[in-house]
């Protein structure tokens, strides 16, 4: 098996029948880099940056976090490399940056909802964004977006500090693409809409479900809520990828779903473009696809989202995938 995963080191990852999907890796860290090229990641599908900010007794300074950037966008050498920007309160915490207690951290104020209210931090990260820019293929993701206001906003910000650099005589690439994180239900169901302003969605599963199913992603005593093959976020995951397509914008998936091996097949079906995992699941995952065929894939799909439980669904899921 793992002679077989080595040979699809530098392979595309390709259905049976031919559909191309893209494998890429979700990293915390510039020391991440290493393992993701070992295991043939196409790219970086989420750069979870709030690991730059945690361990410390102060906010990363903007040149610590360009080089932070920098070089993964380097290491990653032109393909495709997702930046998220601070996605920190929840169960995140900044011993610099005291939050009030809240009743519910992960409804609060936390991720683009803190960064639209504390610019000064936001900003700063723009800014070593745009500017490590020149250096790769640069994408830039806005985490827990709710509503289309806080993407213009964010947005906006975005291209302010774009039009100073470039004022102030700093180079910036002209090619970034600006997308968000799916993982709040309105922003699913609004997916149309979403659809005609964004460069790209990625799903965020592991908040996706808390939220759809109104179960803590933490606590044990409603893990059995935590579903993700539960009709309903099956559908909502095709609401996304449908609209993206009709606007000819591209989805990915960086939740733990997406290297699921019985989420994959599902996935692959309802027409995923990219999938963004821990690098040590993207071998055994590129050999699953390869077996798989995409039309055969639509067909589970469909089935799957007619049915009625969770159960039900990866029942489906074993029978036709062996
Ligand atoms: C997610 O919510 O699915 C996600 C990828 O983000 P995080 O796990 O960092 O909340
Ligand atoms: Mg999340």
């Amino acid at each position: 098996q793992q002679e077989e995963w080595a040979k699809l080191l530098n392979e595309k990852t390709l259905s049976s029948d031919g559909t191309q999907v893209e494998l890429v890796a979700n990293i915390g860290s510039p020391n991440d880099l290493d393992g993701v090229l070992r295991h043939g990641g196409e790219g970086v599908g989420l750069y979870r940056t709030e690991f730059l900010y945690m361990g410390r007794d102060n906010l990363p300074t903007e040149d610590e976090q360009f080089i932070a950037y920098k070089t993964v966008l380097e290491g990653m050498d032109g393909k495709p490399v997702v930046i998220r920007t601070l996605d920190i309160g929840g169960d995140k915490h900044l011993p610099y940056l005291p939050l009030p207690e809240e009743m519910n951290p992960f409804l609060g104020h936390r991720a683009i909802r803190l960064c639209l209210d504390r610019q000064d931090i936001f900003r700063t990260q723009l800014r070593a964004l745009l500017r490590a820019s020149n250096y790769g293929n640069l994408k830039i993701m806005f985490p827990m977006i709710a509503t289309l206001q806080e993407f213009r906003s964010a947005k906006a910000i975005l291209l302010e500090e774009k039009a100073n650099l470039l004022a102030a005589g700093e180079a910036v690439s002209e090619t970034i693409e600006i997308g968000i994180m799916v993982e709040i239900p309105s922003t699913a169901v609004m997916a149309d809409t979403f659809a005609k302003e964004v460069d790209f969605f990625s799903i965020g599963t592991n908040d996706l479900i808390q939220y759809t199913m109104a179960a803590d992603r933490m606590n044990e005593k409603v893990s059995y809520l935590y579903q993700p093959y539960n009709p309903a976020i099956l559908r909502l995951v095709k609401m996304v990828i449908d609209a993206s397509h009709k606007e000819g914008k591209w989805t990915g998936m960086c939740g733990e779903m997406a290297g699921d091996e019985h989420a994959v097949p599902l996935l692959l079906g309802l027409g995923l473009d990219e999938f963004s995992m821990s690098a040590t699941s993207i071998l055994k995952t590129r050999s699953l696809i390869k077996r798989l065929s995409k039309v055969d894939m639509q067909a589970l799909a469909t089935e799957a989202l007619q049915l009625a439980t969770a159960d039900e669904v990866l029942e489906k899921v074993k029978q036709i995938v062996k």
